[in-house]
């Protein structure tokens, strides 16, 4: 058991470039010619550092590719939520502070019976969705009446 509970960037920096490598991969399979937002959501369970993770995303984009060279990225964190199996409960569970170690734990017992809440969501993290400009080139252009031919010459 070496090195428990120490988590330095490292861990934001390789998230980071698999949300970078998704977001590229999507932008090339849609055209696009520049990112502008990569809108994140990410679980409070992850333990990702917020400021880490916009500090590797600044880093990777610029690695990345030109087509990221604006791009933001907004991060919303979503809050642990579980089911209890013994009472039905579903919802939140609670977080507590542990100002000794400067961490945030989450209980995750049962806020109404004391139970271990099956844990639903807040252990990952998604793209929600990406802003992208597409160039228009394409569709548009196609009015009815074309000039081919049909004009007889009397
Ligand atoms: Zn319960």
């Amino acid at each position: 058991m070496a090195g428990r509970g120490r988590e330095g960037p490292v861990h934001e920096i390789s998230v980071m470039t698999d949300v970078v490598a998704t977001v590229l991969r999507e932008a090339k399979a849609r055209g696009a010619s520049r990112v502008l937002k990569v809108n994140l959501q990410v679980g409070e369970l992850t333990f990702l550092g917020e400021e880490q993770m916009h500090f590797a995303f600044d880093v990777l984009k610029m690695e990345a590719d030109h087509v990221m060279d604006d791009a933001e990225v907004a991060i919303e964190t979503v809050r642990a939520r579980g089911s209890c199996a013994a009472c039905g409960y579903t919802g939140e569970t609670a977080v507590h502070e542990e100002p000794e170690f400067h961490f945030r734990l989450p209980t995750i017992d049962c806020p109404k019976c004391g139970q271990r809440l099956e844990l639903t969501d807040g252990r990952d993290l998604y793209i929600r969705d990406i802003v992208l400009e597409v160039p228009d080139d394409e569709g548009g252009a196609c009015m009815d009446g074309g000039g081919t031919g049909g004009d007889g010459d009397a």
